[in-house]
């Protein structure tokens, strides 16, 4: 029997670091990351399921068919320009394994409660462009697929991260099977926003009190729409620490909003697939142990919820 990770699937893939250069998104996290619940929480190597890359039908479901080709064929067109990344083999192949870990977390959280991907959580990519640090959409792919598949109906995005999911926003205008939430900090990037279903625009330094009280409130609007599946970006970069992020949120209180998220999905029965997103937090150690702290909750929840035999 394969053995579990107390329960939550944890999804992982060495291919997720890859070389972008001197920059700010430390791509290295993931590995990291990896060690870390290894080392600490007695995670065994073998207990990460690892993803195959996202197969170019699976893309389809999110992504255009013209900018698919210029990622598959590495062509720097207005499509991929758009990216703050360079556009080489080995990355392009990093975003298709990322997308196809969501899926795979998320395929997971329906039969285990929970799913980690220790990746993913690129909000900003479109349908038919790249955008920020982001080339493939995963949460909307991971969402799209389970719907194709039949696995799932409805499904929730609860996306944390500082700046808006504008990306996932576009995906899902008009779509009533699927319940987008953005809670970020307004005066932030993306400029100009999209709308989400429910859009939370922060105030520059919000600290914790306010962030948890705010995104209470969104839940309930989650909640409402009775999604089977929520997508939660626990997006790391809500930290006050961070370089590209201006929210005032503490360690603590970013413990507190994850376990917000992932309680209420446990409480009502609602498979919760997490994505580690953002994260450029001004000491490596402060963004890989945030991340780490999402991984806890996730696994001691699964605990709970749903002991391994
Ligand atoms: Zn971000």
């Amino acid at each position: 029997m394969r053995a579990m990770a107390g329960g939550a699937a944890l999804v992982y893939s060495p291919a997720y670091q890859c070389d972008i250069g001197p920059h700010v998104f430390p791509t290295e996290k993931f590995g990291l990351l990896r060690e870390r619940l290894v080392a600490e929480d007695g995670i065994a190597a073998e207990a990460f399921l690892e993803p195959q890359p996202a197969t170019r039908e699976d893309l389809l479901r999110v992504h255009t068919a013209e900018y698919l080709d210029d990622l598959e064929q590495l062509r720097w067109t207005r499509r991929t320009m758009s990216s703050e990344l360079p556009l080489r083999a080995d990355i392009v192949l990093a975003y298709r394994l990322a997308a196809a870990g969501t899926t795979l977390a998320a395929r997971e959280a329906l039969v285990r409660g929970f799913g980690v991907n220790l990746g993913g959580g690129f909000h900003h990519a479109y349908p038919d462009h790249a955008e920020g640090f982001c080339y493939l959409n995963d949460i909307a792919v991971a969402v799209r697929v389970l719907q194709h598949e039949g696995r799932v109906g409805r499904a929730a995005v609860v996306d944390c991260d500082v700046h808006q999911g504008n990306g996932t926003a576009r995906t899902f205008r008009g779509d009533d099977t699927v319940f987008t939430l953005s809670l970020h900090q307004e005066r932030n990037y993306p400029l100009p926003k999209e709308s989400s279903d429910l859009d939370v625009g922060l105030e520059d330094g919000t600290g914790d009190e306010e962030y948890l009280e705010r995104l209470s409130a969104a839940l309930e609007r989650v909640w409402e729409a009775a999604p089977e599946l929520v997508i939660y970006q626990a997006g790391a970069d809500a930290y006050r620490e961070d370089q590209l992020g201006g929210l005032g949120l503490t360690l603590e209180g970013l413990v507190a909003r994850d376990r917000l998220v992932l309680e209420g999905c446990a409480r009502r029965g609602v498979a919760a697939a997490v994505t580690l997103g953002g994260g450029y937090a001004r000491r490596l150690e402060d963004t890989v142990r945030i991340h780490h702290a999402t991984c806890r909750t996730a696994l001691a929840l699964a605990r709970r919820e749903r002991p391994s035999s």
